[in-house]
């Protein structure tokens, strides 16, 4: 493996630092703090605290990749950032660097206008406030993004938005202010230039939340996941991101990074979850024995550190390719980790849920929000099938 970047170094000793002192002991004062309180969906004070503590201690919107705006790191470095942060549901949220807010920021770095950073980049990167991103709809297969088909329809110096979307995740936030709408501003155009995306601010008339989704009964509050209409929604012309025509390469560029995000935090809650087994069958006994010596517990244990091995390299190869030969090279080892991570994280949580018999699925660990929530990735960032398929056409490609 290679060695990280003195600075990522730094960083990261800072980070895991930050994480024993101020995030892992407020665990249960967030949990408690959001049980206590009568509005769902505002995120409780201690994240407030952590947050400008964060800050002030430089642990700020630590991605970016290779970007002043951020802290500057390769894919390589930031994947090791992103498996401490994965540890604890809410971390990202506490350093600024919480999906889909990141994706959002990205694409506004990348392609947004100096008006369009200067509105919603600023407040989001000093994580003022929160941001959506509304692609998925219920009428459509959206896995298939030359699907999405709301209506973004010029009107003089105006855009004028129909459609419904759903799994908006983070719409349900009282933070949350903008969203990044996604929809075809000219069905005739070839197949992937139909598609646009355009900035809208909920407070916007005619946004309307209907519901918040929710993933195995979980709400997920304060984040949730919202289906929002958008009716006769009118923005400003300059709203559009890029251009007509661009949202599909847009979406494309956002999902570069994201990817090895998701991956490394995925590997610090499997790694969690092997540390909680361990913890549990060492001090656990049954049938005269502790846990830890049964045959088929210390296979699990084995099998789980084998698998987070494998994975947590497979993910740093994707993300060291990223960094010296691009995405597009990259591309099958991306859509490999994909597969890979979620499947591993899901059996090593899996095990970890067993040994610890009943507890394990109730609300006294975070070993079943956990197992619901890496279920979702095996959906949420792209269906798994989608991945295989890249996969199969890329290795097949070597023999025609
Ligand atoms: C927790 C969560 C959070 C999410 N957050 C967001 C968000 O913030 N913003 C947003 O816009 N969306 C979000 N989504 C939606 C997510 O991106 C979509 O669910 C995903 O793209 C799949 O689209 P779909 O649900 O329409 O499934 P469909 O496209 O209908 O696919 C259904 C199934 O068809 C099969 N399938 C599809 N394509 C292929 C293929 N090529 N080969 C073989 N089988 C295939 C797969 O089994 C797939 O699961 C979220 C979803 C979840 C669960």
């Amino acid at each position: 493996m290679l060695p990280l970047s003195e600075r990522a170094q730094g960083l990261y000793d800072q980070l895991v630092d930050f994480m024993d002192q101020h995030v892992y002991p407020n665990e249960t004062v967030y949990a408690e703090q959001h049980a206590a309180s009568e509005d769902r969906w505002t995120p409780p004070p201690i994240l407030k605290e952590l947050k400008q503590k964060a800050r002030a201690a430089g642990l700020w919107n630590l991605f970016l990749p290779e970007s002043d705006l951020g802290a500057g790191l390769s894919n390589y470095d930031y994947a090791h950032l992103c498996e401490v942060m994965g540890r604890v549901a809410f971390a990202p949220q506490v350093f600024n660097c919480a999906a889909p807010d990141t994706g959002n920021m990205e694409v506004l770095a990348r392609y947004g206008s100096p008006e369009q950073q200067e509105q919603w980049l600023k407040p989001l990167l000093a994580g003022e406030i929160r941001s959506c991103f509304s692609m998925t709809e219920p009428a459509v297969a959206s896995s298939d993004a030359t699907n999405i088909c709301t209506e973004i329809k010029r009107d003089g110096d105006d855009y004028v938005i129909n459609g419904r979307k759903w799994w908006s995740s983070g719409a349900m936030s009282s933070d949350c202010k903008i969203a990044i709408v996604m929809g075809k501003t000219d069905p005739n155009a070839p197949r992937h230039q139909q598609q646009s995306q355009i900035l809208v601010p909920l407070d916007t008339p005619g946004v309307r939340i209907e519901r918040a989704l929710h993933v195995f009964g979980y709400d997920h509050a304060p984040k949730g996941h919202a289906e929002i209409v958008y009716d006769n929604v009118r923005v400003p012309a300059s709203n559009l991101i890029l251009g007509e025509g661009r949202g599909f390469e847009i979406a494309q560029g956002r999902l570069g990074p994201g990817r090895i995000h998701h991956c490394m935090r995925t590997i610090g809650l499997a790694e969690r979850a092997l540390e909680a087994m361990c913890q549990r069958v060492e001090a656990r006994e049954a049938f005269g024995r502790k846990l830890s010596q049964f045959d088929s517990i210390r296979k699990d244990i084995a099998r789980s550190r084998l698998e987070i091995e494998q994975a947590r390299l497979m993910t740093l190869k994707a993300a060291h390719m990223m960094d010296t030969v691009g995405n597009k090279v990259a591309r099958q080892e991306i859509a490999m980790i994909k597969v890979i991570a979620p499947e591993m994280a899901l059996k090593v949580v899996d095990r970890a849920i067993q040994v610890h018999g009943a507890l394990g699925v109730c609300q006294d660990t975070f070993l079943a929000s956990a197992w619901a929530n890496l279920r979702t990735l095996r959906l949420a960032d792209g269906p798994d099938e989608v991945h295989l398929d890249t996969i199969a056409k890329l290795e097949l490609g070597r023999y025609r």
